[in-house]
């Protein structure tokens, strides 16, 4: 999804709603949308896809930032998260950490589909990360 003027709020919760649509969790029966928005305003989405061999699943926030990446966006400002969860989802560890590859100061959004929100910025979320000046490269 391209856009010339900025996404909504509203707009980015559609699009991680509709992503959670597509969601393939047989075993945990835990959807998750992400919508992750890139620099130009470009929208990618992913949902969580689960394997019966458990490690291989990945999660949606991992697979909106696969989606961006292969099309050549490498910096991103919003990333939307929506679950059926009773409270607000934040990012797992391992997605922090691959978001934080590309957006130190990425602000995020869950929403739950009963309407509940929270926004915290993926700073205060992985604090002190592993990052590319980690390995003395940049
Ligand atoms: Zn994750």
């Amino acid at each position: 999804m391209s856009s010339q003027t900025p996404i909504s709020a509203q707009q980015l919760h559609d699009v991680a709603a509709a992503a959670m649509v597509h969601a393939y969790a047989p075993y945990s029966d835990f959807r998750v949308g992400a919508a992750l928005v890139a620099t130009d305003g470009t929208v990618f989405s992913g949902c969580n896809v689960e394997n019966s061999s458990y490690p291989v699943g990945t999660c949606a926030e991992r697979g909106a930032l696969a989606a961006a990446v292969v099309a050549g966006h490498r910096s991103f400002t919003q990333l939307a998260i929506v679950t059926d969860a009773e409270e607000p989802t934040s990012p797992c560890g391992m997605c922090r950490q691959a978001l934080v590859e590309f957006a130190p100061n990425l602000q995020v959004t869950s929403y739950t589909t009963s309407g509940a929100e929270a926004c915290w910025s993926l700073a205060d979320l992985l604090p002190h990360p592993f990052t590319p000046q980690s390995l003395h490269l940049t």
